[in-house]
């Protein structure tokens, strides 16, 4: 009786990844672009030679406390809780860039 190759039937391990494929969108600001994250808009707040800091851009308006980091196509959430729902606002998708970023929670780079 022949033996049936050993199969490997496991499930594959799931592991955490930190690293998650997303996709933003640029918008065109007034004088700098906005970052579009999951219907939420993030303004430029701080650019260093390393990246940019964008903060909510409800921050004004409701101290939101939501911010990230985006180095190249490196999306770093610095804070990711916002205290309010996103925006509605009608936009114009044609002028709205899509890039692919890699996503990264937990991180300490400022
Ligand atoms: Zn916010």
């Amino acid at each position: 009786m022949a033996l049936l190759p050993m199969q490997q039937n496991q499930m594959p391990s799931i592991s955490i990844h930190p690293r998650q494929n997303h996709v933003v969108y640029f918008s065109k600001g007034l004088k700098n672009p906005i970052l579009i994250l999951n219907n939420h808009e993030f303004w430029v707040h701080i650019k260093k030679q390393m990246g940019t800091r964008w903060r909510c851009g409800m921050f004004v308006r409701t101290k939101c406390k939501a911010a990230l980091f985006t180095s190249g196509k490196i999306v770093g959430l610095l804070s990711e809780n916002h205290n309010h729902r996103p925006p509605i606002k009608k936009r114009n998708n044609d002028h709205l860039v899509r890039q692919n970023v890699t996503i990264i929670r937990d991180i300490n780079l400022l």
